[in-house]
């Protein structure tokens, strides 16, 4: 086993910055949102924001083909959006390096829902990298880029941790390999070979499959992400991301997997062939220790040794204090309740919208809000939203309601994808009352500036009426019953100013 000299970062922002910068990246591309936005000033100022994170994707894609290097930096739920382009790039091959740097919520704060994005690796076939703390991002941004030009294929480089603070990392122990490439090796930028048109379909996946999944084998195995130390007793732990810091505390030898997919199978089938015991730690879903199951005596959030979801500091040791007293682990925590505390999740005191909440409340009617700031209109005051089930969903949910119902949708929602199911909502002569609260801004992820979507929502909906807010509740009533009884798509759009970050455009 070799030992490698840490880099000595003064956090993950900093040394995502300088990788950037070192590696050369020259397309960096970003949608905001929870954890992720803290993030963005690394990207530096030429940095663009996508409407969606399918659109960054492809436009990466195309910079990836035409040799310039790029960078999509999205949260694990903006995942979803881009598996589409994810899932054709490897088979049909890429250019210049590209990497898809995923920030997840775990918890989750800030998010609809907590999502384990190392599922894409297998799912899409490409290689998932961990960074297990801030100091390791450079490496792993490294290796990541020369994995990418090597197989021709996107690489993911996914972290659970809160990186925009924090030193470089605790000390885990060394690197099982010193195998990082330096900017000189992963040199050359490649641009997009047209000879993958002479393979069909089948035959580009058999070339991928031949040539890419071998080398993503031995750069699993081969990566100094993967850290290892010794320790007492017959315990051993593996662990991932935020929890290896966790772990790193605990006197048990120690394994750090930084490779999620492929995993680091010679790796692992070592240690565990050492240990009697394993525990794993990772967050938020037993990924590794599900694929570990059949070794025998591995514990961890299957076996309720370990929560669901965040870990905590202490969960480690009073798994190892379980695992070594033999007891059974006692019945998970009972499902968090919504209370006063989290009355940041409601709606602010002074939003102009509240009025316009309050009066599709009476409405009566079903109503589907987004994840912008109407999310925070379902609980009282003014409990107008009844479902809300992801960025730019509303419109097409609410035309799946048996009656005429409400979508309420802000405009980042709207520019992000609501478009698409308002264009289906007209095509389909749907019966929906659409609200979209246009405030200039994405409130919800910092106050970013949304386009002026005005000339395309006349063109889609020609007869669409508008509302200066504040306004009276009488009017906006008024408003809202009129559209109500008409048949057809309504759309009304809303015009206010956020107070917190603001006047519209
Ligand atoms: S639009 Fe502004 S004032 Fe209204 S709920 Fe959102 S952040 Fe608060």
């Amino acid at each position: 086993m070799m030992g490698y000299e840490r880099r000595a970062a003064a956090g993950g922002v900093a040394a995502l910055r300088e990788a950037l910068s070192d590696l050369e990246i020259a397309l960096r591309i970003y949608v905001p949102g929870y954890p992720v936005t803290d993030v963005v000033p690394a990207l530096g100022g030429g940095a663009r924001m996508a409407t969606n994170e399918k659109v960054a994707m492809e436009v990466a894609l195309g910079a990836s083909a035409s040799g310039r290097r790029s960078v999509v930096l999205v949260k694990h739920l903006g995942v979803n959006l881009l598996s589409d382009p994810l899932s054709i790039a490897p088979s049909h091959s890429i250019g210049a390096g590209l990497v898809v740097l995923v920030g997840e919520d775990v918890g989750p704060k800030g998010s609809q829902a907590e999502m384990d994005t190392r599922n894409y690796g297998p799912l899409c076939e490409i290689p998932v990298l961990e960074p297990s703390g801030p100091g390791l991002i450079y490496p792993a941004l490294q290796e990541a880029y020369a994995l990418s030009e090597k197989i021709r294929a996107p690489a993911m480089v996914r972290t659970t941790f809160e990186f925009a603070g924090g030193d470089g990392g605790p000390d885990y122990g060394p690197a099982l390999n010193s195998a990082r490439p330096d900017k000189r090796e992963v040199g050359g930028l490649p641009t997009f070979d047209r000879s993958v048109w002479d393979l069909t379909a089948k035959g580009r996946h058999q070339r991928y499959r031949g040539e890419a999944l071998p080398r993503m084998r031995s750069a699993s195995e081969r990566s100094s992400l993967n850290l290892l130390r010794d320790g007492e007793g017959d315990l051993g732990i593996i662990a991932s991301g935020r929890p290896a810091s966790f772990a790193s505390k605990a006197d048990h030898p120690l394994l750090v997997v930084g490779f999620s997919h492929p995993l680091p199978a010679e790796a692992i089938r070592e240690f565990v062939s050492e240990h009697d015991k394993i525990l794993v730690a990772e967050e938020p879903t037993p990924f590794i220790e599900a694929r570990l199951m059949v070794c025998g005596d591995i514990f961890g959030k299957l076996t309720g040794h370990l929560p669901w979801g965040r870990m905590e500091e202490g969960d480690i040791e009073r798994a190892a204090d379980l695992i070594a007293s033999g007891e059974e682990p006692g019945p998970a925590a009972p499902p968090q309740r919504f209370d006063e505390r989290l009355a940041s999740k409601t709606v602010c005191d002074d939003c102009p919208y509240l009025p316009l909440y309050e009066a599709v409340a009476d409405l009566s009617v079903p109503v589907a809000g987004d994840a912008g700031c109407s999310i925070r209109a379902v609980r009282d005051p003014p409990g107008a939203v009844d479902v809300a089930y992801g960025l730019g969903s509303s419109v097409a949910v609410a035309c799946g309601f048996g009656e005429k119902g409400v979508a309420l949708v802000g405009d980042y929602a709207m520019a992000h994808s609501g478009l698409l199911g308002l264009i289906d909502a007209v095509n389909s002569d749907r019966d929906v009352l659409v609200v979209l609260l246009d405030n200039g801004v994405a409130a919800m992820t910092g106050g970013q500036r949304v386009p002026d979507l005005s000339p395309a929502l006349r063109a889609i909906v020609p007869e669409l009426r508008t509302i200066d807010l504040p306004a009276g509740r009488d009017e906006i009533i008024e408003l809202l019953s009129l559209e109500m009884a008409r048949p057809g798509v309504s759309l009304v759009v809303a015009r206010g100013a956020c107070p917190r970050f603001g006047p519209p455009r």
